[in-house]
């Protein structure tokens, strides 16, 4: 069967669904807004601009989970005794939380839990199942009505099949779903009066909860030196120390999400004025080179840090942003301007 793209009308119509699940389902968890974000994202990752429907693993949903909730899991440390961790749940913690919480205190980062293979599937089949079980069962549900436009639950046992069409307009709207969605989590977590204690704590929220923490940026700072032999990314030129920054060469703006393929070192210079700019096309084939012949390097000392790091998929978000692009007319920047 032939799975036509959506006309303009059924995409506004998609973009209202979201909408109207955002503003009227009831969340009992955070679960939801993970959830659609990580569909999103795996849309990116594994689909491509047609009408097709996509067939995802719970596994693969879980990872982002995983990903998302771990940069949140941080622990703050009061009055040195006790410890918050910003609370996910309409009661006790989301359970998720709690297991990656525990997994915290053993593993430093997410890259070194990865590594230790037996504990990391162990924990993916756990999410996996919590996702399955919580979100995924009423992300569609409003008013006790089930509102099935993202994919149908009864042909949800194996994998979480999205439905024609829904894959698209997850491409199209990306960018908006992400901002809807990282909005809604964080009214969320500031409504919620657990947290209050911890809020004060941390001027800024959405920084803590979705950005990549400076350390860990340092550390990929510290691999791109080498790899690059201290020279710019975009003007060759030699970059002194401290001079420099990481920059997302898909910008965040666009994809936020860190993989460990996206980064390049840039200095500050051409950092700022490429700013949330995709840059040109030269510069495209310049990354995706680096990426083969450094593939092995970059797997291998920026996973540890805790990045995915998967050259394919990498690459099928850069194409997913090209095209978006040239579609819309971005601005890409050059250092030639
Ligand atoms: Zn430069």
């Amino acid at each position: 069967m032939l799975n036509l793209v959506p006309t303009a009308q059924e995409q506004l119509k998609f973009l209202k669904n979201i909408q109207l699940i955002l503003q009227s389902g009831s969340f009992s968890s955070t679960y939801k807004f993970a959830l659609l974000i990580s569909l999103s994202r795996l849309a990116i990752e594994k689909g491509q601009d047609s009408g097709d429907g996509l067939a995802l693993e719970y596994k693969d949903i879980a990872e982002k989970f995983i990903e998302l909730y771990w940069k949140q899991a941080v622990p703050y440390t009061f009055q040195e005794e006790s410890k918050l961790i910003l609370n996910q749940n309409n009661g006790k913690q989301a359970a998720i939380v709690n297991r990656i919480t525990l997994l915290r205190q053993t593993y430093a980062s997410l890259g070194l839990l990865r590594r230790d293979s037996l504990v990391w599937f162990s924990l993916l089949k756990d999410v996996a199942r919590t996702v399955k079980e919580m979100p995924v069962r009423y992300l569609q549900n409003i008013s006790s009505q089930n509102f099935e436009f993202l994919y149908q639950l009864e042909k949800c046992s194996k994998q979480l099949i999205l439905l024609p069409q829904v894959m698209y307009c997850l491409r199209q709207f990306s960018e908006i779903i992400e901002e809807l969605c990282q909005k809604r989590w964080i009214d969320y977590i500031r409504k919620n009066s657990s947290n209050v204690p911890i809020l004060n704590k941390l001027p800024n929220l959405e920084q803590f909860m979705f950005e990549p923490n400076r350390n860990q940026l340092n550390a990929v700072a510290h691999v791109l030196v080498e790899l690059q032999e201290c020279k710019c990314f975009y003007c060759n030129r030699p970059m002194k120390k401290g001079n420099y920054a990481v920059d997302h060469f898909i910008p965040w703006s666009m994809y936020p999400s860190d993989t460990g393929h996206n980064f390049v070192l840039a200095d500050s210079s051409c950092n700022s004025k490429k700013s949330n700019l995709l840059a040109s096309d030269e510069f495209l084939h310049k990354w995706e080179e680096r990426n083969e012949t450094q593939d092995l390097i970059i797997v291998d000392r920026i996973s540890v840090l805790g990045f995915l790091t998967d050259k394919e998929r990498s690459h099928k978000v850069a194409d997913w942003a090209y095209s978006q692009a040239k579609e819309n007319g971005y601005l890409l920047w050059s250092n030639k301007l």
